[in-house]
């Protein structure tokens, strides 16, 4: 007998027929003589919904409340789910995220677990029953629920299987795996059948929104079996892996990764002196918004302009903290787009061999696509580009890497 967690996404849960099917699935997972605890996001489209609905409300409503209002959209299927698993014949139990003893720091909107109570659930799986946890919630130490950021329900099923100990996080989705690349942008794109815990880290910061980046730094943190599967068809789907030596997967580049969510802010001719670095992105980071790339061009006369991208749900907020400052920094001016995205190429197997960079940067320049910003690691080469060439790149990049199904 295994303990089993299983996450179902949101168009899993999209209408009350995917429910029934999803607890057919769930009832058939335990007949097989498993422990299931299940996790379940929104049904589709309903956590953007509501969003929707708090901005009749308010331009900036307290982040306390968005909270209380976004959580309820896991409660809703929760609940179905339960219904569904009893008209099959099979004890199910709904939980909260807080009566899941999902405990998290206060940041509310992006909140961390910091700590599993998971008494009331393994009593219930103890007793033959499922445990339906309500995904992307929590409760803070005030006592207040909590969010875990979008794509947040991934994090909430593998804590649960660290926390639980579970033999695997099964987490079921739209697709039937982890590809090279986005299937809806790429169609030739390759199921993996096993990624390495850091490519997978790497696609997910990069914006492959297939698994919430939390949920492959926990999984990496506690040892956590992970599969990603579809709840559509059968098949083994994508495991992912610590062994990187594994023979199957060492290619040069395991995949393209892309994110939309980008702005780019420019702070116009700031006197060229040490500390400007600082002093520009210091009231940013007070302000609790990531900044990801930075550019500082080479200065003439003396003064420079400092470029960097950030999210672009913070573009608006970033805006106003860099013009307030530019006026006591003595910059000319504050300049930002949003029509702008990144597309990185990831694999281990870059680290041991160069070319990997000029190879890219060719390709898109055969393809006329200009570079706006370049930034790389190990085993990662990333570029903003023009929001309008995203797709064109990402094919360019996934054809010349040669990633597409043999
Ligand atoms: P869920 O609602 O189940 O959490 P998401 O929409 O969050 O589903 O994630 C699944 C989606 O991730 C897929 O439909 C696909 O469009 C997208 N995706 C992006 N990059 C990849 C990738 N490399 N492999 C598979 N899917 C990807
Ligand atoms: N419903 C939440 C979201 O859309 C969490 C999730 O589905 O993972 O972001
Ligand atoms: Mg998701």
């Amino acid at each position: 007998m295994s303990l089993i967690v299983q996450k179902y996404g949101g168009t899993s849960v999209g209408t009350t027929d995917r429910i029934k099917a999803v607890a057919e699935r769930v009832k058939r997972t335990v007949d097989a003589g498993h422990k299931v605890a299940v996790v379940v996001s929104a049904m589709s489209g309903e956590t953007n919904r509501l969003i929707g609905l708090s901005a009749e409300m308010s331009k900036r409503p307290l982040p306390r409340e968005m909270d209380v209002l976004v959580s309820t959209g896991e409660q809703v299927t929760m609940a179905l789910l339960c219904m569904a698993l009893k008209e099959l014949g099979q004890d199910a139990r709904s939980y909260t995220g807080a009566q899941a003893g999902i405990l998290t720091d206060d940041s509310h909107n992006k909140a961390r677990i910091t700590d599993i109570d998971t008494d009331a659930v393994m009593a219930d799986l103890n007793n033959g029953m499922v445990a339906v946890i309500a995904g992307f919630q929590g409760i803070s130490n005030e006592g207040r629920v909590t969010t875990l950021g979008r794509g947040g329900s991934d994090t909430s099923a593998v804590a649960m299987a660290a926390a639980l100990k579970a033999d695997e996080c099964q987490i079921y989705t739209d697709v039937d795996g982890v590809y090279t690349t986005d299937p809806r942008v790429v169609p030739n794109a390759r199921k993996m059948d096993r990624i390495t815990f850091e490519e997978m880290l790497e696609m997910a910061s990069l914006g492959s929104k297939v698994l919430q980046i939390r949920a492959v730094e926990f999984a990496g943190k506690y040892n956590v079996t992970l599969r990603v599967l579809s709840s559509f068809k059968e098949g083994d789907g994508t495991l992912i892996t610590i062994d990187e030596d594994n023979p199957v997967e060492q290619a040069l580049i395991s995949g393209i990764a892309f994110n939309r969510d980008e702005a780019q802010i420019t702070v116009l001719g700031v006197p060229d002196k040490p500390g400007i670095a600082y002093q520009i992105l210091g009231p940013v980071a007070d302000a609790n918004i990531e900044v990801d790339m930075i550019l500082q061009n080479i200065s003439g006369d003396n003064v420079t302009d400092f470029t960097f991208t950030v999210n672009r749900t913070d573009y608006d907020r970033t805006m106003e903290i860099c013009k307030a400052r530019a006026a006591e920094l003595g910059a000319v001016d504050v300049s930002g787009r949003t029509d702008i995205a990144k597309v990185s190429v990831v694999g281990v197997g870059m680290r041991s061999h160069a070319g990997i960079a000029s190879k890219m940067f060719s390709a898109l320049a055969d393809e006329a696509i200009n570079i706006l910003m370049i930034s790389t690691s190990e085993i990662k080469i990333s570029v903003v580009v023009d929001e309008k060439y995203l797709e064109l790149g990402v094919r360019t990049l996934h054809d010349v890497f040669e990633l597409a199904q043999a």
